[in-house]
């Protein structure tokens, strides 16, 4: 059933695959004109490097031989799974995997349809396979929308986390979180044994570090805004998403979660495209404070994704 994917993957081209996390755009990462695909395909800027999904050890070594003690645990511990752990790379790896940069982003995601590609054609470079500046696709029909009904996608339904990898920065000591995600700083901390950086806000001004994280993932034509407090729920043109304030009356264009994190990191991006696609006006995002995203690593994530939303 892969059969065709894997022949095309061979051959240079590019086509979308499932990860635990969101879909993937694969090119061959040893392939620069397949990496080149995937850049015009998403329209993605240069200075954003990729991050390369692997399936064994073996592969890892293709791309670094700095392995610190601390990244080994969390390999140990993680992987296969949602965190990408940034290394510092091998002279041959090429530039436009890196964008320039001396260090390289790997990731040996979990879902078994990608390790069985992955094992089959070798690393891949693997963005989130939508055009930049959209949110990233959690759904077959999200890659449809933004490049074609007859793009090539190995179909799995929907992703399960829905929200992109925490990506961890160990060729820095200490190691240095640039963007969270379903594995928080507690969980990586209890597996160090050691405390890490986390960049203010994720902000990318601030951390000039990691390129990628100075670009909003996603400017809908509906305004995306935190809920003031107390503010009534109005129907017209407006999507509320809630975790919190339990609605008075159900309808359909408030969302409630009741505390499921999971479930709100799971539909988040799928709730925008919805919010475009039925012209809303705004969508009103009930805030996540400061003291529930230190209980919970995916409101973390989901206060990072909506304030780049946001901006
Ligand atoms: P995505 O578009 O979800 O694949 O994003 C990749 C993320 O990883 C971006 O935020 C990049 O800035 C970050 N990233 C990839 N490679 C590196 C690297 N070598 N150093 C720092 N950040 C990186
Ligand atoms: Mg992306």
């Amino acid at each position: 059933m892969l059969d065709r994917y894997i022949n095309l993957l061979k051959a240079g081209q590019i086509i979308a695959f499932p990860t635990e996390t969101v879909y993937g755009l694969g090119a061959d990462a040893w392939n620069l004109s397949a990496i080149q695909k995937v850049f015009d395909a998403k329209n993605r800027p240069a200075d954003n490097p990729l991050i390369v999904h692997i399936s064994s050890r073996e592969m890892l070594h293709q791309f670094t031989d700095e392995i610190p003690e601390g990244a080994e645990k969390l390999m140990t511990a993680f992987w296969p799974g949602p965190l990408t752990l940034i290394f510092k790379k091998k002279p041959d790896v090429l530039d436009i995997v890196t964008a320039g940069l001396d260090t390289v982003a790997v990731r040996w995601p979990g879902h078994p349809l990608s390790q069985d590609i992955i094992a089959r054609v070798g690393p891949l470079v693997a963005p989130s396979a939508n055009s930049s500046g959209k949110p990233s696709p959690t759904k077959p029909e999200h890659i449809k929308e933004d490049f074609g009904e007859h793009f090539p996608i190995v179909e799995a339904g929907e992703t399960q986390i829905g929200l992109e990898s925490t990506v961890l920065d160990v060729s820095v000591s200490p190691f240095r979180l640039y963007r969270p995600g379903s594995i928080g700083q507690n969980q990586i901390e209890n597996i160090i044994e050691k405390a890490i950086e986390v960049d203010e806000k994720n902000d990318g001004e601030k951390s000039p570090r990691s390129p990628g994280t100075k670009y909003s993932h996603y400017s809908p034509d509906a305004r995306v805004q935190w809920l003031t407090e107390g503010t009534p729920l109005h129907s017209e043109n407006l999507l509320y998403l809630l975790h919190q304030r339990i609605p008075e009356e159900p309808a359909d264009n408030i969302i409630f979660f009741d505390h499921d994190y999971e479930e709100m990191a799971h539909q988040l991006y799928d709730r925008f495209r919805q919010a475009d696609q039925n012209d809303y006006q705004t969508i009103f995002i009930e805030p996540l404070s400061p003291a529930l995203q230190k209980k919970e690593p995916l409101a973390e994530a989901l206060y990072n994704r909506i304030s780049k939303a946001i901006d």
